[in-house]
Formats: C-alpha cells, structure tokens, sequence
C-alpha cells in the first residue's frame, strides 16, 4: 500500500495528464495482476468496481471516531488539521504522524479485504472497530489514501477515464478498445486483466450489469439546437428519474442514473415489464403519473409531423404529474400497494440499449427507434401484457405501471421547435429533448447529439459543502446549506453561494441527520460536511465575488430539489458557471 501511496503522490504532484498515465502505466506493468487491478479501483476512486452495489457507508464522524481510538485526539486537533488540508485523508495523515504502525505492513490486497469487511459490517459499533483495525496497521501516508478512497475524495486528477489511457499504455492496446470494454463490464480491474492477456475482444455485455447513460448538453436555444443538429428526433423532456431497465426472462430490474438498483422502489413498472423474455435493456424516464387524466396528448398535438417515428400508443392515457409528486417514492426499499395507489407512476421509454443477444449502441438513433418498436410489440403480443393494459378501465390495478413509448417528433427548423416546445410545456413537461438521428448511443458522456432545451432562466446542480443551523422555527435543524461546483481544472469544489428555502421539512430532517453524521469540521454554527449531497438550485442572476474562492456568486439562489439520481462528480462546472454569467452579460442580466 506503501507504493501504491507513493504512486498517488507522483501522480498529485503533475499537472501533466500524460504523466499522469505514464506513471500509472508504469505501475501496472511492474505489479502482480490481482494488486494492479485493485489499484485500477483505488485509482479511479472506488473501493470496489463500478458494477458492484457494495459501499461502504463511511461517513466522517465515523472516521474520527476510529481514529480516535487508534491516537489521542486533543480538543479541535481534528478541525485545525481539516482547515489546514481542506481534506479528510490529508488531515488524518497529519495527525497519525505520532503513531506507530502496528502488526503486518499492509498491501493493497490486505486494503481491498478490509473495505469488503467494512461493507459488510452492519451498524456503526462494527464498522468503526473495523475501519480502526485498518488504521492502526496504515502508515500515515497508507492511512491518507485509504481514507481518501473511502470518502471518495482522491483529488489527485486521476479519474476512471486516465486508468483506462494507462491500461491502454501498459499493455499496448487501443484506447478506445480498453473504454468499451470497461463501459461492458463495469470493472476496471478486470479489463486490466484480460488487457493483460491481450483478450479486451473477449469483453461482454452482461445483463444485470447497468451501463453509463447517454447524456445531454444544454441548448439555449431552437436556434442553437440546429446549429450542432441537423436530422432531429424530438422528444419531450419529462420530469422523472432516469431509469434503465434490464429484463430476460420474466427478471428485471431497475437502475439510476447513479447505477444504483431502484427495483424494490417500482414494483408495479417490474411487474409491467415481466412479460419480455428476450434479453433486453431499455433506457427511460420514470415519472409520477396520473392515468385518469385523459392527456391533451402528443399523439394528436404533433401528429402531422410524426413521419415514419409515428409511434406513440394512442390507447395509452394520461400525464405526468411535477416531479414533486414523485418524490414520495425515491429511495423506498418496500413500497406498499396504498404507495403504488397515492403515488402512481409511469415508465416512458425512449431507447433501447440491448436486444436480440446484441448490444444496440453503436447502431443509429433512427434504426434504435425501429427496434424500440418491436420491443413494444413483444410487449403487447405476450400473452399476460399487464403492460398494455393501460385503457381508462384498468387504471384502477396499482400493482401495473404503464409503459409507454416516449412520443417522437421530427422539427425542420427553429419556429417549428418552438412550437413543439410549448406544446410540451403545455403537457406538464420540462422542455424538449433533441437527439441526433444518425447518432449512436455514448454511455456517461455528454455529448452535442443529445440537446436539452429548457428554456426557463438556466439551474445548475451544485454540491452541499456546508451546513448551518436555522433560525426561529428552523433552530433545530442544519437548514441552510453553503453550496459548490466543480473546479475541475484544479480538481476541487469552489464555493458559489448559499440557500435555505425550497426543500421540504421533511428533507430538512433528513439532511440534518445526514449532515450530522458526516460532518468533517464542527465549527459550532457552520458546519462543513462531507461533499456527497446535490441540490438543483434555480437564482436570478450570478455575480462576480470575492467572497468565494469561484470568484462568482448566485444571487437568490433557491433550491428546487435534493438531486439523490446525482452523484457530486455530476455536479455543474466552473465553467458552466462562467458560461451563463458571460451570456447573461451579453443578454444585459448581470453586471
Ligand atoms: P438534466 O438532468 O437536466 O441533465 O437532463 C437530462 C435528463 O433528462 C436525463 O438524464 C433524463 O433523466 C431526462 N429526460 C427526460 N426526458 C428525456 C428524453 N426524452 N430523453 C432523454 N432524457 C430525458
């Protein structure tokens, strides 16, 4: 672990992106295979793979108080040493530099035994004496960067994207071979393995694995869409929670856009999509949905300019409701059938990822949309299609979402877009989506062939870096919540305003008990958290600022909602702070 610590070090101390990949690369090449595909892991900031649902459920206060057994913590000690490094793994090494390592050195392998025990140790009093045993056995500078892959900060500049380029180096392969690969598998240690063996063709899609989702860039504009799109599908934007859904044989489940299992919080749309016996994986948006309403629908509103994608079920009824109404039922472990009655939802499809044995990915958006159909088909031909039973008469069977094709329109310039668009405002969507017919699917990227337009004043989905007690009514809970972006040239979080209205009580509570127990620095009033939560915030205007390291400043900001599909590394840019505070200024918003 001693080497693999030293490694990061290098790796920190370069700006360079290709020496960054030499030194990797010279790492793995010069390690057994078993430490070099853990490290693949430690070095793309997981303690497992990415396919693998283990986490460990480690947060800051957890921390110290392991480290608290394993030395002598003086009053504040942990606080000034945080101040002084801004980070957890920093802060501890600093403070574990007045003890002696106990028992066997430790590997990396012996590290990646220990993060298995750690997940697997249920209730605090387990894990802290787990996560102490490793402690005591680390080297000050072992114990930074095993800290540093629990929390999820490595904060090196190596990310899963350069451990690729470097397997990629090492073992002489091509790059893009090595990234479809690991987009296959989910397990960067295992393409390191079978680069290794000079085997990367091997690699599989396998079913129940999720895969990145294809992203969407802003448009702020019909006229901007047009500009990077020329042969557009359109879409509506709905207001759910992305979901892809994988089903073979009557097994199916459900994964968030964070490639977490949703299954057991959507029963009813499982039950819906059971009847599909070929492997197939679906890519959607799950949205709380109101079957009574008779919709003012998008088959008949864009109904002339369907052409050859007309393919919405017409017998389908009803509309989404705001994604408020969804909310009751994010991250439920049981959901009972009064939840599925209260809170009904829908499943709107608008791609498919796998089919027939094959992965679809690289076919075009166009010729995907034709093998959509034939999903739909199967689904409406099986014998038991709860599916489809979505005619007013059955709205009342909770256990059956609707499955519904996401309607697709085709706009042949800006003032046909426009009008597209306020027809799905006026169906309770977002906006559009506007894809690039001849595109083919890219998982985890944000791309140009998939344009968002939304059109309302731009949010941005920031970090929650700190956290403060309310006043008055609020006096009791950590309510408001200092807020970042990503810098990601420097691989850090900058601060760029503050907010305290917008969430509910009850997620005020929650996010109390949250913040609570992965406080890092407990500063009596303020307290800075350990950066995992994401808000959507919405503000009037941003400023320039010296009062945040961004050097910018939201003003109003409110939050519009807890983003729990998000994870921090999703979280809005610097740049994009930057890029709506210049065109603010040529709109003449901001000053
Ligand atoms: P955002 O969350 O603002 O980055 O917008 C992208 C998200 O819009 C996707 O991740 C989906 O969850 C959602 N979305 C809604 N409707 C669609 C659609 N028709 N096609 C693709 N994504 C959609």
């Amino acid at each position: 672990m001693l080497e693999f610590s030293h490694l990061c070090e290098q790796i920190a101390a370069t700006k360079k992106k290709t020496e960054k990949t030499r030194l990797i690369a010279e790492y793995i090449r010069n390690q057994d295979t078993e430490p070099a595909a853990v490290a693949c892991a430690f070095l793309s900031g997981r303690p497992f793979p990415a396919f693998e649902e283990s986490t460990l459920s480690v947060g800051g206060a957890l921390i110290w108080r392991a480290l608290g057994r394993v030395i002598d913590l003086r009053e504040g000690e942990v606080a000034a040493a945080y101040r002084r490094t801004g980070d957890t793994g920093a802060a501890a090494e600093i403070l574990l530099a007045r003890h002696d390592r106990e028992g066997e050195p430790l590997s990396v392998l012996d590290v990646e035994a220990a993060f298995r025990q750690l997940s697997k140790a249920r209730g605090t009093e387990p894990k802290v004496s787990a996560l102490e045993a490793l402690l005591r056995r680390a080297m000050p500078l072992e114990a930074k960067y095993i800290l540093k892959v629990i929390t999820s900060e490595l904060r090196i500049g190596s990310k899963e994207s350069l451990v690729e380029d470097a397997i990629a180096l090492a073992f002489a392969a091509p790059a893009a071979q090595v990234r479809r690969a690991n987009m296959l598998l989910g397990d960067i240690g295992e393409v390191l393995r079978i680069a290794k063996d000079g085997a990367l063709g091997s690699a599989r899609m396998r079913l129940f694995h999720p895969i990145g989702f294809m992203l969407a860039s802003p448009a702020e504009s019909s006229e901007e869409a047009f500009e990077y799109i020329e042969d557009a599908a359109v879409e509506d934007k709905y207001d759910g929670v992305r979901c892809q859904a994988h089903c073979l044989q009557g097994e199916v489940r459900l994964y968030s856009r964070t490639l977490d299992q949703i299954t057991e919080s959507f029963p009813e749309i499982v039950h819906a999509l059971s009847p599909l016996q070929d492997g197939v994986i679906l890519d959607g948006e799950i949205l709380a949905w109101d079957a009574a309403q008779i919709a003012v629908d998008a088959s008949e509103a864009a109904e002339p300019k369907h052409g050859s994608l007309t393919n919405f079920h017409s017998h389908a009824r009803g509309r989404a409701l705001p994604f408020q109404a969804l909310q009751t039922r994010l991250g439920r472990k049981r959901v009972t059938e009064a939840m599925q009655k209260s809170a009904p939802v829908a499943y709107v499809v608008f791609d498919v990822l796998y089919i027939d044995g094959q992965l679809a990915l690289d076919v075009s958006l166009s010729d995907r949309l034709k093998l959509l159909d034939a999903v739909f088909e199967s689904l409406a031909s099986a014998p038991e299609a709860p599916a489809m039973r979505t005619s007013l008469f059955d709205v009342k069977d909770a256990t059956t979402a609707p499955i519904l094709r996401a309607p697709v329109t085709r706009a042949a310039n800006a003032a046909e877009l426009d009008e597209i668009f306020d027809a799905a405002r006026d169906r309770g969507n977002e906006g559009l989506m506007i894809k690039d017919l001849s595109s083919s699917y890219v998982p985890g990227r944000r791309g140009k062939s998939w344009l968002k337009l939304k059109r309302t004043l731009a949010t941005l989905d920031v970090v929650v870096t700190g956290a403060e007690w309310g006043n008055g009514r609020k006096s009791q809970w950590l309510s408001d919540y200092t807020f970042a972006v990503l810098d990601t040239e420097n691989d850090r979080l900058v601060n760029v305003g503050k907010a305290y209205s917008g969430v509910t009580d009850e997620e005020i509570q929650h996010l109390t008990k949250h913040f609570q127990e992965t406080v890092l620095v407990d500063n009596g009033h303020f307290r800075t958290v350990q950066p995992d939560t994401v808000l959507e915030v919405a503000f009037n205007n941003i400023q320039r600022s010296d009062r945040h390291e961004s050097g910018y400043a939201l003003r109003f900001p409110r939050i519009l909602r807890l983003r729990t599909d998000k994870s921090p590394a999703e979280a809005d840019t610097l740049e994009r702070v930057r890029e709506i505070y210049e065109s603010e200024i040529a709109a003449g918003r901001s000053k």
